[in-house]
């Protein structure tokens, strides 16, 4: 185990993510003859203000910063199929328009999302060369919810699955974990290792949100993988208390019994308190506490090595914060930034556990019988 104030972090960004551009929607519809053009939600602007906020901190010096790339066709067809790339190649050389799902693209978006996908390749390899310790992918497009063949939810292509497949093919890691904690399903994961038993899927999102139908409780993973994939549908209004008892009785004893070598994380802060899309309640302190606990299973087992995804979060005033945070707990420094908004957050009713939340955790974890420690 290493201590805190050694631990080196990559961090990824590039100016061209932020030219990702998701044209004049009204936030996740297009416009028309009664709906008014504005911002899609998945603009510049919330992960702007994120790399914004480390600029201008003492975080800006201690992160390792890594150079993105793109990726080649060779790495992207690791997951995706020829036809999910020439078509997205096809739409954006035609200008660009609506992808799938609501997830408008520009005329470089194809590149850029192979941008995104190269730098995590690359702090793929920096986690596992022992160039860093653990990474921090600030990017666009997001890419949980991408699958196979399927621009979904903003997400063109596979980020954290492509970085997963990276891990085994390039570097001979065998067990990988995959912790989701956006406020929607994790569902690209879950279908690239549905049947996998060496890749554990965790995904802890709202109820029934997005995708549809997606993220039940009953889906465990199938054949050989059956019971490593782990949904945890919480309801809207979950709080501070329903996510680290989530975490605690749920997540944790999971990563542990599975005994992950490299851990990645799915990094959406749209469970913020103030997200427009999401109906949860956390505070940066929730997303420190989650990156908390997910170092210490990655000293205990991985040699320290994780590698988070920027996915969702779409309050501009609030993401930063909640990123700083996780930041500060993966590299050890305190940045003594205050969160202007933990105290309206933290204040908020039902942040403690409620009854209703609690057994919504024991049904999941009847599902998982080594979820019970
Ligand atoms: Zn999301």
């Amino acid at each position: 185990m290493q201590s805190a104030k050694t631990r080196k972090t990559g961090f990824v960004y590039a100016e061209q993510f932020m030219w990702h551009d998701t044209q004049r929607y009204n936030l996740l519809v297009a416009p028309g003859l009664t709906v008014q053009p504005g911002e899609h939600a998945e603009n510049e602007e919330t992960k702007r203000r994120f790399r914004n906020l480390i600029a201008v901190t003492s975080m800006e010096d201690e992160l390792v910063p890594i150079k993105a790339r793109a990726a080649t066709e060779t790495e992207l067809l690791r997951f995706h199929t020829p036809k999910h790339l020439s078509d997205l190649d096809a739409l954006c050389k035609a200008g660009g328009g609506e992808a799938g799902g609501k997830s408008p693209v520009g005329p470089a978006s194809f590149d850029i999302a192979k941008l995104a996908v190269g730098g995590v390749l690359e702090a793929v390899d920096a986690v596992i060369n022992g160039t860093v310790d653990n990474a921090y992918v600030l990017c666009r497009p997001p890419g949980h919810h991408a699958e196979k063949e399927l621009v979904t939810g903003f997400c063109l292509l596979a980020n954290g699955v492509l970085g997963v497949e990276h891990a085994r093919q390039v570097h001979g890691l065998k067990r990988i974990a995959i912790v989701d904690w956006d406020v929607h399903h994790g569902n690209g994961a879950e279908s690239a290792f549905y049947n996998d038993p060496d890749i554990l899927t965790i995904s802890m999102h709202q109820d029934n949100l997005f995708p549809p139908d997606r993220g039940g409780m009953a889906e465990l993973g199938a054949g050989a993988g059956a019971g490593t994939n782990l949904n945890i549908p919480l309801l809207p209004g979950s709080g501070s208390g329903a996510y680290r008892a989530a975490f605690d009785q749920l997540v944790i004893p999971e990563l542990k019994d599975f005994q992950p070598e490299m851990i990645f994380v799915a990094s959406g802060f749209d469970a913020s308190a103030l997200d427009p899309l999401g109906h949860m309640m956390l505070s940066s302190r929730d997303y420190a506490y989650m990156t908390d606990a997910l170092m210490l299973i990655a000293d205990t087992h991985c040699q320290g090595r994780m590698l988070m995804t920027h996915e969702g979060g779409y309050s501009a005033a609030y993401v930063p914060y909640c990123g700083l945070a996780v930041l500060e707990r993966m590299t050890g420094h305190d940045t003594g930034v205050v969160d202007p908004f933990l105290g309206f957050i933290e204040n908020y009713g039902g942040q403690k556990l409620l009854p209703h939340q609690q057994a919504v955790i024991e049904e999941v974890a009847a599902h998982h019988p080594k979820t019970k420690t």
